[in-house]
C-alpha cells in the first residue's frame, strides 16, 4: 500500500512557546535543538511572527533580525515559515504599501521562505499587497482563512474567500483555528470543499485549547488535507497544538506517513522539556483540555495574555466575567474572529467593561478605529448605537483602509534616524516604535538587557509558593491574595495582590541602597467623589488633552491612557471645570487615584 504524504509544520519555534509561555523562549535556546529539528524531515518551521517579534524588542532584548538570520544558518535543510498579519505586518496597525512591500522583501532576504498571510476580518482587501510581495520576492504566499463560529460564517462563505485568495496568486491554503474551535465534522466538510474546488495544497493549524484538535487532524487527512501544523510534545497541548510525535506514531499503522524521524523528534523534545523549565514564571495556567473556549471563542494565545494581563492589574479573579463579556463585545463588533489584533480590541474592550462596571464608558481608540473602518469590513453588522457614539462625526471608511494611508518609510526612516544602523531597524521601529526606540537606544548605548529569569524552584521544597495568606497589623487582619509581580526594577519591585479582595499595586523599595520608599506611581489622593477622574487598569499616561481651568462636558476625553498595548480615551466623569491636574505624560497611574479633579 502505498501511503499517502501528509507533510508537517512543526510551531515549537513560535506558536508553542507563544500559547505557553508567553512567547519568551530566546534564541540561544532554540539552537542546540536545530540539527535534531533540521534533519527530522519537516516540511517547514514556524519560528517568526508577531508575537516574537515583539517579545524579542520588549523582553529578550534581541534584534528579530539576528534570530532569523541564525536561525536561517542553523536550520539549512527545512523551509521556515512566518505569520504575517497582512496589511498589519506584524503590528498593530494597517502600514502604507511601501513599508508592506519593503518588510516583506527584508524578510524573504534574511531567509524567510513560507508567509503565511492572514487578515482578523478575513477581509481579503487586506491581504492584496503582502501576497503580491511575498511573489515578487520568489517565496511561497500562503492564504488564510481564519476560522470562527457566528451566525454568519459558514464553509460556504470560506470556500468563497479561498478562492479569492487564491485569484490573488496564493501558493497554498491555510485553515487557521486559533482557539480550537473546529469540529472534526466542519473539518471534513471544509477541507472536502476546499480540495475540490481548489487545486492547491491545504494546510490545518488547528489549537489543542478544547480538546478537539488530534480528531480535526485525522478527520482533515482522511478528507484530503496535504499540511498538518504540530508541535512537540514538550510544547504541546492546552492552548498549543497536538503533539508532533503522537501524530508521527498514529500513522504507523495508517494510510499515511509523515516521513518523519521519530528519534530525531525524541532527543528534540527531551531538550525542550528541560529547558521549558527555565521559562517557568511565565508558565501559562491554561495548559490542560479547557472546554469553556467552546463558549468564550478565546484562543490560545489570547487567553495566556489576558490571564498575564489580569494578574498585572491584580484581578485575575475577575478572568470568569471576562469571557462572559468577550461575546457580547464580539457581536456589537459584528462577529470578528478572535485572532491578532481583533483579539486584543475585543480583549480589551471586554477587561475594561468588567473592571469599570459598565460597559463602553470608555471606549478604546482601536474599538473607535475598527467601527469607523480603519481595519476593514466587519463580517456582520455592528452595532449602529454604538458605532455612531464611538466614531463621531466622522466618516466611515468603506474601501480598502490602505488606499488612504500614504507611503510613509521615508517619514519613518527620518523618525528613527541615526538609530538605524540597517533598513531593518527602520522596520523594526514600524512595527513598534517605543519599544523599538527603547531597543536601539540601549544597543547604542551597550545597556542592552533581557528580562530577568527568576531562578528554577528547587525540587522537594514543598511545592508552589504560598500566595494567599492572612496578616494582621496594629490588631486589624487583611487576607491578602498575591496576583503577581515583576521582576526587581531600579531597586524596586511591585507585586500585585487583593486585599479583602480589593485589587492593590504594592511597591517594595529598598532603604539599604539609597532608595526612599515608596514607588515611582502613586502618591495622589484616592478618589472620593464624582468629579475625580480616575482609571479602572494601571498604565502609563499617553496624552493629558486638559489643563486647569478648562471647562469640560461630561463624557469629554481628559487624557489617554496605554494599558495592555490598548490607547484608552479616559473621559470626564461630570460637567464643569477642571480644578487640578495630577498626572503628566509618561506616569504610571493605579486605579482609584484622583487623576484630574473636575467641579
Ligand atoms: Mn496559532
Amino acid at each position: 500500500m502505498t501511503k499517502r504524504k501528509i507533510h508537517i509544520t512543526d510551531v515549537i519555534l513560535r506558536d508553542a512557546h507563544q500559547s505557553l509561555i508567553a512567547t519568551r523562549l530566546r534564541t540561544e535556546d532554540m539552537l542546540p535543538a536545530c540539527e535534531w529539528l533540521d534533519q527530522a524531515g519537516y516540511w517547514s518551521l514556524e519560528c517568526w511572527g508577531g508575537a516574537t517579534f515583539d517579545a524579542c524588542v520588549r523582553f529578550l532584548k534581541e534584534d528579530p533580525w539576528e534570530r532569523l538570520r541564525t536561525l536561517r544558518e542553523a536550520l539549512p535543510n527545512t523551509r521556515l515559515q512566518m505569520l504575517l498579519r497582512g496589511q498589519n505586518l506584524l503590528g498593530y496597525r494597517h502600514y502604507g504599501d511601501d513599508v508592506v512591500g519593503a518588510f516583506v522583501a527584508k524578510a524573504a532576504e534574511n531567509g524567510m521562505d513560507v508567509f503565511r498571510i492572514f487578515d482578523a476580518l478575513n477581509d481579503v482587501r487586506n491581504l492584496e499587497t503582502s501576497i503580491k510581495a511575498v511573489k515578487k520576492a520568489g517565496k511561497h504566499a500562503q492564504g488564510t482563512i481564519c476560522y470562527t463560529v457566528s451566525p454568519v460564517h459558514n464553509t460556504d462563505a470560506y470556500l468563497e474567500q479561498a478562492k479569492a485568495m487564491a485569484d490573488m496568486g496564493a501558493d497554498s491554503i491555510a485553515i487557521k483555528d486559533m482557539a480550537g474551535l473546529l469540529t472534526p465534522g466542519v473539518t471534513a466538510e471544509l477541507v472536502g470543499k476546499l480540495k475540490d474546488t481548489l487545486d492547491l495544497p491545504v494546510f490545518l493549524h488547528s489549537h489543542a485549547t478544547s480538546g478537539m484538535a488530534p480528531m480535526c487532524q485525522w478527520a482533515a487527512m482522511e478528507a484530503g488535507v496535504d499540511h498538518i501544523d504540530t508541535a512537540l510534545s514538550a510544547f504541546a497541548g492546552g492552548t498549543s497544538h497536538p503533539p508532533t510525535e503522537s501524530l508521527v506514531a498514529a500513522l504507523h499503522d495508517a494510510g499515511f506517513d509523515t516521513g518523519l524521524n521519530l528519534e530525531l523528534l525524541d532527543k528534540a523534545t527531551r531538550y525542550f522539556r528541560e529547558v521549558r523549565k527555565k521559562y517557568h514564571q511565565f508558565e501559562s495556567e491554561y495548559n490542560g483540555v479547557d472546554t469553556s473556549v467552546l463558549l468564550s471563542q478565546v484562543p490560545g494565545g489570547m487567553m495566556s495574555n489576558l490571564a498575564n494581563q489580569l494578574k498585572e492589574q491584580g484581578a485575575l479573579d475577575r478572568i470568569q466575567n471576562v469571557f462572559e463579556e468577550i461575546p457580547r463585545v464580539r457581536k456589537d463588533l459584528g462577529y470578528p474572529p478572535l485572532v491578532t489584533p481583533t483579539s486584543q480590541i475585543v480583549g480589551t474592550q471586554a477587561v475594561i467593561n468588567v473592571l469599570a462596571g459598565k460597559r463602553y464608558e470608555s471606549i478604546t481608540n482601536e474599538v473607535k478605529k475598527y467601527l469607523q473602518g480603519w481595519y476593514g469590513k466587519a463580517p456582520a453588522a455592528v452595532d449602529q448605537e454604538l458605532q455612531r457614539r464611538a466614531v463621531g462625526k466622522e466618516d466611515l471608511i468603506e474601501e480598502r483602509p490602505a488606499n488612504l494611508i500614504p507611503h510613509e518609510l521615508d517619514e519613518l526612516r527620518k523618525q528613527v534616524g541615526d538609530l538605524a544602523t540597517a533598513e531593518e531597524d527602520v522596520l523594526t521601529y514600524a512595527m513598534f516604535p517605543d519599544q523599538a526606540r527603547a531597543y536601539l537606544e540601549q544597543r547604542r548605548d551597550g545597556t542592552l538587557e533581557p528580562e530577568p529569569l527568576e531562578p528554577i524552584p528547587a525540587k522537594g521544597t514543598g511545592g508552589p509558593v504560598d500566595t494567599k495568606f492572612k496578616i494582621t497589623v496594629h490588631g486589624e487582619s487583611y487576607d491578602i491574595h498575591v496576583t503577581g509581580a515583576n521582576p526587581v526594577s531600579d531597586g524596586e519591585r511591585r507585586f500585585y495582590m487583593t486585599v479583602d479582595g480589593v485589587p492593590e499595586e504594592i511597591h517594595l523599595a529598598s532603604l539599604s541602597d539609597g532608595n526612599e520608599g515608596g514607588g515611582k506611581s502613586g502618591g495622589r489622593a484616592s478618589a472620593t467623589k464624582e468629579g475625580h477622574v480616575t482609571t479602572s487598569m494601571p498604565g502609563n499616561i499617553v496624552d493629558v488633552l486638559v489643563k486647569e481651568g478648562d471647562q469640560v462636558e461630561a463624557g469629554d476625553p481628559v487624557l489617554i491612557i496605554e494599558a495592555m498595548k490598548m490607547e484608552t480615551e479616559v473621559k470626564a466623569t461630570i460637567s464643569g471645570s477642571v480644578k487640578g491636574v495630577f498626572i503628566a505624560k509618561g506616569d504610571r497611574v493605579v486605579p482609584g487615584e484622583v487623576l484630574v479633579d473636575i467641579e
